[in-house]
């Protein structure tokens, strides 16, 4: 497989920065890191099937029951991810991540901006839940600059993952 940069914006090749965690082989070690390869797993859902298994297995055992792969799956397939920020506020708590993700749904724009709970559970992190914070949708034209930065007009853009940071 060709190394590309990871979806998650960290710079560092993909197959050495969140798809080791995807697979299973490696650990997150901060609740940023697996927030990071949770969010990689909906960019690459597509090309590796075990993505959705990912999402679900680093869900907590506390709210797993709450979800499902097929729901999972659906909610990859319907959106395209972006680009991920990570935002390092000073009130967060050392089982918190602040995070900007960035994604398609055919022409709206949306913005999932949440504070996220991760919680250890049996040496691993683990997401627990997050607070939203509300932001309106933004509907685009075919002929706007696509949000993704490649430069392209919208109606012609892949989304290339280079752009994607
Ligand atoms: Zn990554
Ligand atoms: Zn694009």
């Amino acid at each position: 497989m060709a190394s590309f940069l990871c979806y998650c914006g960290s710079g560092k090749a993909f197959i050495s920065c969140c798809d080791p965690l995807i697979c299973g082989v490696a650990f997150a070690q901060t609740p940023e890191q697996l927030m990071r390869s949770r969010y990689s797993a909906y960019c690459h859902h597509d090309k590796n099937p075990q993505c959705y298994d990912y999402i679900l297995q680093t869900y907590h055992s506390k709210v797993r029951p709450e979800h499902s792969q097929s729901d999972i799956a659906d909610f990859a397939k319907a959106v395209r991810f972006i680009r991920l920020k990570i935002l390092d506020d000073a009130s967060l708590t050392t089982n918190q991540v602040h995070f900007v993700a960035t994604y398609l749904v055919g022409d709206k724009l949306e913005v999932l901006d949440e504070v996220s709970d991760f919680e250890l559970e049996q040496g691993h992190w683990m997401y627990c839940s997050g607070v939203l914070i509300k932001h309106p949708s933004m509907k685009l034209s075919r002929n706007d600059v696509c949000p993704c930065g490649s430069g392209v007009k919208f109606k012609k853009c892949q989304h290339p993952l280079q752009a994607c940071n």
